[in-house]
């Protein structure tokens, strides 16, 4: 079922004390509060069976942030969706911008992630979004059906059910820049009847569509007022609780 989610992406911020005592922060602060929304946060690998073990996971899922395209063996320095799934994560974020452009993602190689992290119980949150370049060339949309058709489109409708998207504008992760309501909406509702043409209505209507790029305190209700946006991922403002809370109680 589509469900409102606020997701935190740390990246590669915090040591593992710093990160134990911000999840038990946000932990406190859900604490006898009612949210409209789910509330995950991205931790960095090492952080995720550590902050799993601190924290009620029922109120503050865990994710990490990647995982090997590989089920196990030989491959140096990875970690598999099945040791993810181990330490009580619930969810991993996919395709995420930087992993694409830093460490050359290919649709392939996420296509595979995809299918590991859905054998192995985890809820991917997979990210797409278009460079400043492609939107400035009006191909945003369709750069954002292409991602979205390369990794996700040979899963069975029951499969794809499972997944949340998060639709990242590249210009506007970390630059302070925020796609307007009005844009994020529109691509919203682009994604959601892509899905609708290729699954049907049921399966779109049912997607969480988040949309992340310096969302913050100040733009969350008004991009959350928007019928296709389900929620946001959030990088920077994910990284004090002060910052990330008022994104929560934006629902
Ligand atoms: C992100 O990295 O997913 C992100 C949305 O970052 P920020 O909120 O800092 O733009």
């Amino acid at each position: 079922m589509r469900k409102n989610i606020v997701a935190g992406n740390w990246k590669m911020n915090k040591n593992l004390q710093e990160g134990i005592a911000l999840a038990k922060e946000l932990n406190e602060a859900l604490k006898g509060k009612t949210v409209k929304c789910d509330v995950v946060i991205g931790t960095p690998y090492i952080h995720l069976a550590g902050v799993a073990d601190s924290i009620d996971t029922s109120r503050v899922g865990v994710a990490a942030q990647n995982c090997a395209d590989k089920e196990l063996g030989a491959y140096t320095g990875e970690v598999s969706a099945a040791m993810i799934a181990s330490t009580g994560a619930k969810y991993v974020i996919l395709g995420h911008s930087e992993r694409r452009a830093y460490y050359h993602e290919t649709a392939e190689t996420l296509k595979e992630k995809v299918t590991l992290a859905l054998a192995n119980g985890l809820t991917p949150i997979f990210c797409i979004g278009e460079v400043l370049e492609e939107r400035e060339s009006e191909k945003h949309f369709e750069v954002v059906k292409s991602q979205i058709a390369a990794s996700l489109f040979d899963l069975a409708s029951e499969d794809f059910g499972k997944i949340v998207l998060a639709y990242e504008p590249v210009w506007a992760i970390g630059t302070g820049k925020t796609a307007t309501a009005a844009q994020a909406q529109e691509m919203h509702a682009f994604i959601r009847s892509t899905l609708a043409e290729k699954y049907g209505q049921v399966v779109a209507d049912n997607t969480s569509i988040l949309y992340g790029g310096s969302a913050n305190a100040s733009n969350a209700k008004e991009l959350f007022s928007n019928p296709d946006v389900d929620g946001g991922l959030i990088g920077g403002a994910s990284l004090a609780v002060d910052k990330f809370m008022p994104i929560i109680e934006a629902f």
